[in-house]
């Protein structure tokens, strides 16, 4: 599964499993254009793998159009850049849904239509790998926009799938469960909190950043090359309980 070559885009690389992603591809040959909010987490990438950078506020449609022009030519693709809100239903605001939207989904889908575009242009195919949540199956609470903005990804991508199959780009979604970040470190160390999840999981563990990694690095590979328009947990069979 060798990147040797490849030039990968890879949004929400500044922190969390965007920068760990980042850092696995390249060091499996792949050259990174790494997009992320925030400039001193892109000059410490830069620093680490020697990779190009763009600072981008995703949620800005205009500003994410010209950050994935600029990333071009690249051949791969993953859309890592996510946040959530979380607010009980009742009290969901117009904004806070609108702005998990902008980032999560429609700044996946514009940059995922200008890589598209180039692929397109230069032929040769592509692989794209949306990075969902295992939030798009199941109902969390005071996850309403998250979920919704992640089950919205898992569609949008089937329709990718479909349409841009026929130019040789494949499209997959990837939905870990709980994946241990520092921040998700932190948001999980309570074991009130943590049990019940931890309980339903078979494997008996959250997932590792390297787990979530190492499934990005296959769906970009031509080892999946007859994978296209999936929905795949990371779950350690979380959704079989
Ligand atoms: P982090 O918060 O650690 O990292 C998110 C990255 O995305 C940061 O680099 C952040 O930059 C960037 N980002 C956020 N908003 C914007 C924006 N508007 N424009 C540009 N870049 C932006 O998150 P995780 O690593 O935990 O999550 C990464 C992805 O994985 C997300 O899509 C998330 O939904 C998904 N996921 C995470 C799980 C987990 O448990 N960690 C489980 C399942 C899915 P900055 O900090 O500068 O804003």
């Amino acid at each position: 599964m060798s990147l040797k070559g490849k030039t990968v885009v890879v949004t929400g690389a500044g922190k969390g499993i965007g920068r760990d992603v980042a850092k696995l591809l390249a060091g499996r040959g792949a050259s990174i254009v790494a997009l992320s909010r925030t400039p001193e987490d892109l000059a410490s990438l830069e620093a680490e793998i020697g990779c190009r950078s763009i600072a981008v506020d995703l949620a800005d449609a205009r500003a994410a159009h010209a950050a994935a022009r600029e990333a071009m030519p690249a051949d791969l693709l993953v859309n890592c850049a996510g946040i959530a809100n979380l607010q009980p239903f009742l009290e969901v605001t117009d904004e806070a849904f609108d702005l998990v939207y902008a980032v999560n989904t429609r700044g996946a889908m514009i940059v995922a239509q200008e890589y598209a575009r180039h692929r397109v242009s230069v032929g040769g195919g592509g692989s794209i790998v949306n990075v969902s949540s295992i939030s798009s199956f199941i109902g969390f609470e005071n996850h309403t926009a998250y979920c919704a903005s992640k089950g919205a990804m898992d569609a949008m991508s089937r329709v990718m799938a479909n349409e841009l199959g026929k130019h040789g780009i494949r499209v997959n979604c990837i939905n870990p469960i709980v994946t241990l970040t520092d921040m998700a470190v932190l948001a999980w160390s309570d074991p009130a909190k943590s049990g019940p999840v931890l309980g339903r999981i078979p494997i008996g563990r959250f997932a590792e950043s390297v787990d979530v990694s190492e499934v990005i690095a296959f769906l970009l590979s031509d080892a999946s090359a007859m994978m296209n328009g999936l929905a795949i947990p990371i779950d350690g069979g979380f959704l079989v309980r």
